[in-house]
């Protein structure tokens, strides 16, 4: 139960802050203000702001590429603009250069190591307000489908187990 909530909600690149809070007192689009934090209700999931935004800035895709400007059309030019902020063509134009002069090795496994790390920073930062807002919380599993569970664990023992992940993890990223 334990690593398939943490890898349902934290592994799976589900960067959506997944609780909700039992309340009446907001509606959907509502924005205000709670312990510190900004919060709204989008699609009926209360989230922060700055996670939303995130995901603004995640899945925003224009339309032409900024490198060259000629269209992302391709499915593939998505999956590129997101990670690299360019189209394919560029990318691969790109790398081939890296590869020319010699330095593709060098400059893939630095991308890899600070790709991880920004993602590790991430993932605590979601873990310490997933515990912080641990009381009455539900999970959205990957059918949208509401599955209880704040009940079965206190705080304490949810915050061992993600320790204990947050450890695993760290050796991990380390070794690469
Ligand atoms: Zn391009």
């Amino acid at each position: 139960m334990e690593s398939k909530l943490f890898n349902e909600i934290f592994l799976k690149g589900k960067r959506k802050q997944v609780s909700f809070t039992k309340t009446t007192e907001h509606k959907e689009g509502d924005v205000w203000k709670e312990k510190g934090k900004t919060w709204t209700i989008q699609n009926g999931i209360k989230i922060t702001i700055s996670v939303l935004d995130n995901i603004r800035k995640e899945t925003h895709i224009p339309h032409l590429c900024p490198q060259c400007n000629r269209p992302m059309n391709k499915k593939l030019d998505v999956k590129f603009y997101t990670l690299f902020k360019m189209c394919m063509d560029c990318k691969i134009e790109e790398d081939t250069e890296l590869i020319k002069k010699g330095k593709f090795d060098e400059y893939a496994k630095e991308y890899t190591k600070k790709n991880k790390l920004n993602w590790f920073e991430d993932l605590k930062a979601q873990l310490a307000d997933f515990i912080d807002n641990h009381d009455n919380q539900y999970l959205y599993n990957e059918f949208g489908e509401k599955e209880e569970w704040s009940k079965e664990m206190s705080k304490e023992e949810l915050k061992k187990i993600f320790d204990k992940q947050i450890i695993e993890i760290e050796k991990q990223i380390n070794k690469s």
